[in-house]
């Protein structure tokens, strides 16, 4: 079995993308611009890890938006990928890439990996299409184009090759990518077709374009979800995560958060991944009085490792007590945090049933949940 690893540098500290953030943590599309690499890797089936190399003082930042496996790079990006070449263990191949470059299509891993058969390194590259001239000596002299590539990243290597190149490159020199110091220890680097989604974040006119690519290359679903939990005495009532004080509580298997369960199967809806219910079998005992938090986790992450973003949940509580209003607020913040979303990105609403039917008579409590993702391409 061969072990594949990303490496994604983000440890940079400049911010000439704008923003006053450093541009790998500048928010695209919901989300900040090193998850959406994060999430490309996560989602493909031949990356076995993914490890993020961040800046010094940068972890309170890094793990506020993702919950990847991180180490702390160096001053300059090559020694932030020798850190993190370090921090790999049990590993055979190795693709670095800078979180600059976020959308990162599958197609190009494919190719990255099915290459690294055949060579010890890889690179993506584009054909040069504008006309080069040269800006010294000759002025407006231009350069032939033929053999002349744009080169991306990821880079794809075999890793203990990589890691004897970097060794054996001298401390003084800098150098342009992996690629150039694994030919420097006389090892073949071969080209794959690269993409022009792999374009790198430079300048804010980058990020403005990158949204705007975005918006063309996801679609919108929706989905909703619905559960209903049983009022019973000696329950506690945990409602979107916060412990609800109430003369009587939820039972069921888990801590019957019956509004967590329905953003759960709503999220999961949108992915077309299954409901709760296949995900966390109530016949497992590993989930009796278990956290509902941890379902939502889960399928916000099944979500996001689609490459999808999150962007709006609506949950309503069918209750006649407790009153919901007093504890909206908190409702809210405790969903916007499970999801990693502002508040503002999430609803809360309430309403009795006029005391009709089994949550009239307060048997139980229902809830009803639509969530707005957004998933890469057109999906069929
Ligand atoms: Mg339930």
């Amino acid at each position: 079995m061969t072990r594949t690893a990303a490496l994604i540098v983000a440890a940079g500290s400049g911010s000439r993308a704008g923003g006053g953030v450093p541009k790998q943590f500048a928010p695209l599309g919901g989300q900040p611009v090193v998850a959406h690499s994060i999430a490309a890797f996560r989602a493909h089936p031949a990356i076995d890890d993914v490890v993020v190399v961040i800046g010094e003082g940068q972890q309170d930042v890094f793990a506020a938006i993702s919950d990847a496996r991180w180490v702390i790079g160096g001053a300059s990006r090559r020694e932030s990928v020798r850190a993190g070449l370090t921090a790999l263990t049990e590993v055979d191949r190795v693709l670095i890439h800078d979180a600059a470059r976020p959308f990162l299509p599958a197609e190009v891993i494919d190719r990255l990996v099915a290459a690294l058969d055949d060579t010890p390194g890889v690179v993506p590259v584009l054909p040069v299409a504008d006309t080069l001239a040269h800006g010294s000596a000759a002025l407006g002299a231009t350069v032939p184009r033929d053999g002349l590539y744009r080169v991306q990243t990821p880079q794809a290597f075999d890793y203990p090759a990589i890691v004897a190149a970097h060794a054996a490159w001298p401390d003084d020199a800098e150098a342009t990518d992996d690629a150039q110091m694994l030919r420097a220890a006389g090892q073949a680097v071969a080209m794959v077709e690269g993409s022009p989604m792999l374009e790198k974040l430079t300048y804010p006119a980058d990020v403005a374009a990158a949204e705007a690519r975005l918006a063309t290359a996801m679609t919108s679903r929706s989905a909703t979800g619905y559960d209903v939990h049983r009022l019973e005495s000696g329950e506690e009532m945990w409602l979107g995560g916060v412990l609800i004080p109430h003369d009587r509580g939820l039972s069921g298997h888990s801590d019957a958060d019956v509004a967590l369960h329905a953003i759960t199967d709503a999220l999961l809806g949108t992915i077309a991944a299954g409901d709760i219910g296949s995900h966390f079998p109530p016949s497992d005992p590993q989930w009796r009085g278990a956290a509902s938090g941890q379902f939502l986790e889960h399928a916000a992450g099944l979500v996001r490792a689609e490459g999808g973003i999150i962007d709006f949940v609506d949950l309503t509580l069918i209750c006649e007590a407790p009153k919901i209003g007093p504890h909206r607020a908190a409702i809210r913040q405790s969903i916007a945090a499970l999801l990693r979303l502002d508040a503002g990105q999430v609803s809360v609403k309430a309403t009795t049933t006029e005391r009709l039917g089994f949550t009239g008579r307060e048997e139980g409590i229902a809830a009803q949940a639509i969530a707005t993702v957004r998933v890469p391409g057109v999906r069929r």
